[in-house]
């Protein structure tokens, strides 16, 4: 494989720097909503967080998105985004898999 430059964020909850594709971006949208982006594209301020349910526990507890996107996240939100999150988590892993080979589980 050909070493390409990833653009690299920073997952909000475990603090490890990741390719972009390998983050799920979470966005605040100009109305103060908090959203799952799988598309990476809706405008807004993001905050990344790797595709694993761990972290987004973690960053619920932690308040993580509080701070990434500098707004007083609802715990109704957070339990929203947590259902969303394990909605899109196959999905994107799945579309992962297909886009390198990472044989760590
Ligand atoms: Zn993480």
């Amino acid at each position: 494989m050909k070493p390409r430059k990833v653009p690299l964020r920073k997952c909000v909850a475990c603090q490890e720097m990741m390719p972009k594709k390998a983050l799920i971006r979470v966005v605040r949208t100009p109305d103060d909503g908090v959203l799952i982006d799988l598309t990476g594209k809706k405008a807004g301020r993001g905050a990344y967080l790797c595709g694993k349910i761990g972290c987004f526990k973690l960053a619920k507890k932690s308040k993580a998105f509080d701070r990434a996107l500098k707004l007083t996240v609802d715990p109704v939100i957070y339990d929203q985004l947590e259902q969303d999150f394990i909605a899109v988590e196959d999905e994107f892993n799945a579309a992962k898999e297909r886009d390198d080979d990472d044989d760590e589980s």
